[in-house]
């Protein structure tokens, strides 16, 4: 379970569509099961995949922990695709405790955009429950 506030998703799925037409990555962060911020990082990679830099990887660590959050979600985007992980995204997971978010974005109209939830446990993909949360603060 995650709780996704307004203001969290809208700043993933601005940074998904500001990506496009290639893929977002980055983490989401927060306290418990909220997440609180999203920090993006920079990835090298075609439109199919992306390899994050390991550079933009330590420096957004140390920021989320400097604020005295923890790394809740690795999310990515998926531009005219769909929610479900692909195999590639399973085996890049497979390494990771955190849940895995994915942005299905249509290029054509970044307001439809679609979220999936899932946890990665020896490569298998299991949904996970989300819940969203209007905004009470500007994020
Ligand atoms: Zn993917």
């Amino acid at each position: 379970m995650i709780i996704l506030p307004a203001g969290v998703i809208e700043k993933m799925v601005a940074t998904a569509s500001r990506a496009l037409p290639r893929e977002a990555v980055g983490f989401l962060a927060g306290r418990e099961a909220t997440a609180e911020s999203v920090v993006e990082l920079d990835h090298i990679g075609d439109d199919r995949r992306f390899l994050v830099t390991p550079q933009s990887q330590f420096l957004a660590e140390r920021q989320i922990r400097q604020r005295g959050l923890s790394i809740l979600a690795l999310f990515h985007s998926h531009p005219d695709g769909g929610t479900h992980l692909s195999p590639e995204d399973i085996a890049f997971a497979a390494r990771q405790s955190w849940l895995q978010v994915v942005v299905a974005i249509p290029s054509a109209d970044p307001s439809g955009y679609r979220l999936g939830v899932w946890r990665v446990q020896e490569r298998r993909a299991t949904p996970v429950e989300w819940m969203r949360e209007p905004a009470t603060s500007p994020i």
